[in-house]
Formats: structure tokens, C-alpha cells, sequence
């Protein structure tokens, strides 16, 4: 057996964080009352990437939504920002929640992979998913993924500005990777995020020819001392400067 680079770790750990899942919802003993399946999908998700990449990359430090953030990371070299599940309130309900493993370096997020296991697809980046299109269709209308909690603000604003088709679904890693499989043209939330929901995906949507960045254009940044971040756009090349250019003005 070959060790497995940095990008095979994160597709590994990825999609076996995502079994896992599969299997957790199909557990008879589990207490569904009070958001218990949610929960217990969260926390034995977080343990089981934690142990897997403190064994396969032990002098890494780990960034994950479900632990203690002691900041002791900020500067290093290689961190893995971790998101176990995404789209908890989906979980067991729908197939639109993901796991996120990604590996950021330097700033940079280089390395990831982002489990759908509801779409019976990991996606990593390398081998990296299939290039998209660097445009919209001509004389067609963008096709636009917002969250469910926005659509009223990015939505509206979208359709009116671009005549843009608008889409909602759970999960920022499902509608990343709703622009990565071509069933839309870009992915915009205009609220503040957090670098767990936004890494990974980011890392593939890269490597699928995206753009990925904030509202106005900027670069995103990984690996901050607060892990917040305001608004991400992940877009096929064509469609980000039109996107930007509505979303740019927009307070996080
Ligand atoms: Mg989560």
C-alpha cells in the first residue's frame, strides 16, 4: 500500500467521513428527538476526521467547526479546515449535505475534497473534476445557486440585475459543487460565512477552472485569526465580473 499525498488524504478522509454518515442514519438506536440525529451526526463525524488526519498528517494543525479553536494555528504552515458536516439541518432529510476536508497552505487552499454522499460523489483536486465551461450558454439565462436563508436579498437582486434563473438548496458545499457538475453557472451568498464552509469547496471549485472570491472581487483569505468571512462568489470565468458588479456594493 502507497502512503497517500495531501490530496488523497483529503479525498480519503472525505468520503469515509461521508460513509459514515450514510451509515449513522440508517442506525436504529439513534435518539432523532431534539435534533439528535443532526448532533450526533456532527460530533461523530468531527472525531473521526480528527483522529484519521491527526494520524496521517500529526504535525498539521486542524481547524474544524465542531472543536475548540485555540488559535494556535494561526501562522502555521499547513492547516486542514474541516467543516464534518455541512447542511446538518438536511441531514437525514435530504440529500444536500457534504463533508469538507481541505488543506490550506501558505494562505493558500490548495488541497481539498468535498463528500456528497447523497450524490454518490466525492470530488477532490487531484485528480480534479472536470473542467466547466468558462461561460454561460449564449442567449441563455445564468443559472444562479443562493442559500435558502437569502434568496429573498441575493436572489431577487440576481434576477432583476441579470435575468438570472435562481436556485436554493442547503449546504454551501452542495451548491459549490452544484457549479462544478454544470447544474448551474455560479454560487453566491451575500451573508458572512465561515472558512469551513467555504474552503474545501473552494479548493475544488479551483481546480474545476472556477473563480472563486468575495462579492467586490477581492480574494479570499484562509487561515485568519477570526474565521469569519463576508460573502463568497463561485462562478464560471464569464459570469464573475456581471456577479461582482451587482453583489460588489452588498454590506456583509
Ligand atoms: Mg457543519
Amino acid at each position: 500500500m502507497t502512503a497517500l499525498d495531501d490530496h488523497g488524504v483529503a479525498l480519503d478522509v472525505a468520503h469515509r467521513a461521508g460513509e459514515m454518515l450514510v451509515d449513522l442514519v440508517h442506525s436504529p438506536d439513534l435518539d432523532r428527538r431534539w435534533g439528535g440525529l443532526e448532533y450526533e451526526g456532527d460530533a461523530r463525524a468531527h472525531r473521526f476526521i480528527m483522529s484519521e488526519l491527526r494520524r496521517m498528517r500529526p504535525d498539521d494543525a486542524i481547524l474544524s467547526e465542531e472543536g475548540a479553536d485555540d488559535r494556535s494555528r494561526v501562522g502555521k504552515e499547513r492547516v486542514w479546515i474541516v467543516d464534518p458536516l455541512d447542511g446538518s439541518s438536511d441531514y437525514g432529510y435530504s440529500p444536500h449535505w457534504s463533508v469538507h476536508v481541505a488543506l490550506v497552505v501558505d494562505g493558500e487552499p490548495t488541497v481539498g475534497a468535498v463528500a456528497v454522499p447523497g450524490w454518490e460523489t466525492t470530488w477532490g483536486t487531484d485528480p480534479a473534476p472536470q473542467r466547466v465551461p468558462a461561460g454561460v450558454e449564449s442567449g441563455e439565462a445564468p443559472r444562479i445557486v443562493v442559500s435558502r436563508s437569502r434568496s429573498r436579498f441575493d436572489g431577487s437582486r440576481l434576477q432583476a440585475a441579470l435575468g438570472a434563473d435562481i436556485y436554493t438548496v442547503g449546504s454551501a458545499g452542495v451548491k459549490a459543487m452544484a457549479v462544478v457538475r454544470g447544474d448551474v453557472d455560479a454560487y453566491v451568498h451575500g451573508g458572512g460565512l465561515y472558512e469551513w464552509d467555504s474552503c474545501a469547496p473552494v479548493a475544488v471549485a479551483r481546480a474545476a477552472g472556477l473563480v472563486c472570491c468575495r462579492l467586490d472581487g477581492s480574494p479570499l483569505t484562509f487561515n485568519k485569526p477570526d474565521p469569519w468571512s463576508p460573502g463568497l462568489v463561485i462562478s464560471r470565468p464569464g459570469l464573475v465580473d456581471d456577479i461582482c458588479a451587482v453583489m460588489g456594493d452588498r454590506q456583509p
